[in-house]
C-alpha cells in the first residue's frame, strides 16, 4: 500500500529546499506537481514546479471534479488534481504533497491515514531573512508572505509531525526518519504546539515585526510596491 504524505510550513521557511533533496536522494518517493494560477517564478519550468494555468482552466477542473484538495493562497488558486496522484501511485511510489494548511485539512478529511509534517522557522526574524535571501518575490508579496504565515502557524495543530528548520542538515535527517523510516518527529505534538506559540507570540513583540508595520501598515492591500 503506497503511502501519502503532506508537508507544509509557513512560505519562506524551507520546505521546498528540504522536499526536493529528498526527492532528489530518494526514488521511491515523489513529489505531486499541482496545478496553480500564480505566475512563474523566474526559473520555474511548467508541468516539473507547477502546471501553470488561467483561472478558467483552474474553475473547470473545480467543477469538473477534478481536484483532490485545492485552496486560494495568497490571491492565487492551488491544488492537487486526482490524476496527478492516480500517476503517482500508479508508478507504484509514495507521493509527497507540498501542499498549504487548508489542503491539508481537506486532505486529513479525505484521508485520514495521510502523514502530516508541519516545518517550523527557528524565529519569525529567520522567516522574514530567509523570504528576503530567497529574493523570488517583490517587497509587497513577501509582506503578504510574512503577515500569513501567522495564520498557517495558529493552524499547525492539525499536524501530526512537527520539524524546526534551523540547522538544514540536522531538519533534512529528521524529514527523512519520519518520511523514509516511519519514526516520530522528536518534538512531540505538545512541544510542537508551543513552537507555535512561541512564534506567534514573536509577532507581537518583535522589533522587526514592529519595524515593518511601521514602514508598510498592516493592510495587504494598501502595500503596492
Ligand atoms: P519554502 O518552500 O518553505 O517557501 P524555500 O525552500 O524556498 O522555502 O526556502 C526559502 C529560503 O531559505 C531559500 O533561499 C533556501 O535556500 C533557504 N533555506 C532553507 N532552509 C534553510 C536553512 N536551514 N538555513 C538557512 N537557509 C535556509
Ligand atoms: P508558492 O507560491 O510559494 O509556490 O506556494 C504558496 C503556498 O501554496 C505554499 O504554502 C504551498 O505549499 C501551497 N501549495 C502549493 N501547491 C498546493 C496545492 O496543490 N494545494 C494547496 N492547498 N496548496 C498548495
Amino acid at each position: 500500500m503506497k503511502k501519502l504524505f503532506v508537508v507544509s510550513a509557513p512560505s519562506g521557511t524551507g520546505k521546498t529546499t528540504l522536499n526536493d533533496r529528498l526527492m532528489l536522494e530518494h526514488s521511491g518517493i515523489e513529489k505531486a506537481v499541482s496545478h496553480t494560477t500564480r505566475k512563474p517564478r523566474a526559473g520555474e519550468v511548467d508541468s516539473q514546479s507547477y502546471h501553470f494555468v488561467t483561472n478558467d482552466i483552474f474553475q473547470s477542473m473545480i467543477d469538473n471534479g477534478e481536484m483532490l484538495e485545492w485552496a486560494n493562497v495568497f490571491g492565487n488558486f492551488y491544488g492537487t488534481s486526482h490524476k496527478e496522484i492516480e500517476r503517482l501511485f500508479g508508478k507504484d511510489h509514495d507521493v509527497l504533497l507540498e501542499i498549504d494548511v487548508q489542503g491539508c485539512q481537506s486532505i486529513i478529511r479525505r484521508r485520514p491515514s495521510t502523514v502530516t509534517v508541519f516545518i517550523l522557522p527557528p524565529s519569525v526574524e529567520t522567516l522574514w531573512n530567509r523570504l528576503e535571501q530567497r529574493g523570488t518575490d517583490p517587497l509587497n508579496i513577501r509582506w503578504r508572505r510574512f503577515l500569513e504565515a501567522k495564520h498557517e502557524i495558529e493552524a499547525g495543530y492539525i499536524y501530526e509531525h512537527f520539524i524546526v528548520n534551523d540547522d538544514f542538515e540536522r531538519a533534512y535527517s529528521e524529514l527523512k526518519s519520519i518520511i523514509l523510516d516511519g519514526k516520530h518527529s522528536s518534538i512531540s505534538h505538545k512541544e510542537g504546539l508551543d513552537i507555535c506559540r512561541k512564534l506567534m507570540a514573536e509577532y507581537q513583540t518583535s522589533p522587526l515585526l514592529q519595524n515593518l508595520k511601521a514602514k508598510f501598515g498592516d493592510d495587504l492591500g494598501l502595500l503596492n510596491v
